[in-house]
């Protein structure tokens, strides 16, 4: 026997025009779908179900989920949003988004058309990965992209870090604490500057130029990393920071700013350069978290509401 809760989000799935539109259902767009919920919006959360972290095996540090696989986190956070009847789910990619005289109206890629007051990118970033075999299928798994998210779970083992310069040698220094055995691999002529040479060699942290042929992993656990050479340095966990573009291009095709690195331009309030539109998670961050991902999400749905209410009252 459904709930009512549950009549109510099928019924509301035949709706055409919403207070809020909110483009991705991770983390962060559950967020505001769960705060909107709350205040009795009429809310559409469009989701393609491609989180950047789905690779993963176990995600941590967030508070009461610590441990758990990504899709365990995003399946109760499903489950509680969707007990509010005013929040309902399509599945699927959104292809465009415009503005119109009342608000937005976002099309799907079966054609269908949405439309509502205001519209929210929950979208993430897609990360890039780089041209090495067996890199992509590592991701996340022993290739790591943060270490308050994986470095406890490998602390103190074999440790490699991926980068060259200014960036390597501030992720060398990052992840010197979590282990001593530290290595950086600048995959060809090393770009760092003598004083960051010396502040490496004094912690011991030593500077491989080899090019890198390819890596070696068993589902997905770093063996070795092979070079062109033939030679193989054996590893436990390599860190690395890819370059990304936005997981979605409605944002800039709406006339969203971005900033120099690829964000999506917001304010605290989390809006951004265009009236009526709100963005939140990993596609205005580089503070890659669960938890971050919640909070801004939660933030952008008190303050989208708080608009509304202006609105109407
Ligand atoms: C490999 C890896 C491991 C990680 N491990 C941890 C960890 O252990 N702990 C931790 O706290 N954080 C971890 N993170 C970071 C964390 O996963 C992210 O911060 C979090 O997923 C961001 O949530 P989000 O909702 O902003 O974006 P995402 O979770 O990436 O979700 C974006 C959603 O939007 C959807 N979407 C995008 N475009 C469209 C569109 N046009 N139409 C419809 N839907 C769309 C996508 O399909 C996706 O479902 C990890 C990240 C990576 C990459």
């Amino acid at each position: 026997m459904p709930s009512i809760h549950s009549l109510t989000n099928e019924y509301m799935k035949k709706e055409k025009q919403f207070d809020v539109i909110i483009i991705g259902g991770s983390y962060s767009g559950l967020a505001v779908g769960m705060a909107l919920g709350r205040a009795l919006r009429n809310v559409l959360i469009i989701d393609a179900g491609d989180p950047c972290n789905k690779q993963t095996p176990h995600s941590h540090n967030f508070l009461t989920n610590d441990g758990k696989t990504p899709k365990e986190i995003a399946t109760i956070a499903k489950q509680q949003v969707r007990m509010y009847g005013t929040v309902s789910f399509v599945g699927g990619l959104a292809t465009t988004g415009i503005k119109t005289t009342n608000g937005f109206e976002v099309q799907i890629q079966t054609g269908e058309t949405f439309s509502s007051r205001k519209l929210i990118f929950a979208t993430g970033i897609k990360d890039t990965m780089p041209d090495i075999p067996r890199f992509a299928e590592s991701w996340g798994i022993s290739v790591l992209h943060c270490p308050y998210c994986h470095g406890y779970e490998v602390r103190q083992q074999k440790t490699g870090i991926l980068a060259n310069g200014d960036a390597g040698y501030e992720l060398s220094s990052l992840i010197s604490n979590w282990t001593n055995d530290l290595t950086l691999y600048t995959n060809g002529k090393s770009t760092l500057s003598d004083d960051q040479r010396a502040k490496l060699g004094k912690h011991k942290i030593s500077i491989v130029e080899a090019e890198i042929d390819k890596l070696e992993n068993e589902i997905g656990y770093i063996k070795n990393i092979v070079f062109t050479d033939g030679t193989k340095s054996p590893l436990k966990a390599l860190y690395a920071k890819l370059p990304f573009v936005q997981h979605s291009s409605i944002p800039q095709a709406l006339g969203c700013e971005l900033t120099q690195e690829g964000y999506i331009q917001v304010d605290p309030a989390q809006k951004t350069s265009v009236q009526g539109v709100y963005a939140c998670g990993d596609n205005t961050t580089r503070m890659r978290t669960v938890a971050n991902a919640v909070s801004t999400g939660t933030t952008t749905a008190l303050m989208v509401n708080k608009e509304l209410i202006e609105e109407e009252f």
